[in-house]
């Protein structure tokens, strides 16, 4: 239909969103790994002169530490998650919702590659993930 209009030439066209998608996240775990390791270093060596320092100096750190765990745990999922809908298009179920077998929205797949639930059980899992997280 119209649409063969709108697809974007590249120099690199056979390149799969999913396999794109899961190398990006591999070079942002790789960033997060090396600056989370910088940020140890320098509180270790800033670890004799810490009482001199402003305690918002130490806020700082201890806050992006924080922030680098998180990511690094999201980075973390986001990773399981595209080896799984790697997984899934090596066995021909890419696309199909893992939980109730109903395909999932190109749209949800354009933005999220590596989904491999459609945006109802995806929601449902995050309901119920925030109730047993405790467990
Ligand atoms: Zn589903």
């Amino acid at each position: 239909m119209a649409s063969t209009a709108r697809r974007k030439k590249k120099a690199t066209p056979n390149v799969d969103p999913l396999v794109q998608k899961s190398q990006e996240i591999d070079r942002l775990r790789h960033f997060v790994d090396e600056s989370t390791f910088s940020a140890d270093e320098r509180e270790s060596t800033g670890e004799a002169s810490a009482a001199n320092q402003h305690p918002g100096d130490m806020a700082d750190v201890v806050f992006e530490r924080e922030l680098m765990e998180t990511t690094r745990e999201i980075l973390a999922e986001e990773a399981t998650l595209a080896e799984e809908a790697l997984k899934r298009k090596a066995a021909g179920q890419y696309g199909i919702c893992a939980e109730c077998e109903k395909p999932i929205s190109k749209a949800r797949l354009a933005a999220r590659p590596q989904a491999t639930l459609c945006i109802d059980c995806q929601r449902k899992l995050e309901q119920d993930g925030q109730h047993a997280r405790a467990s």
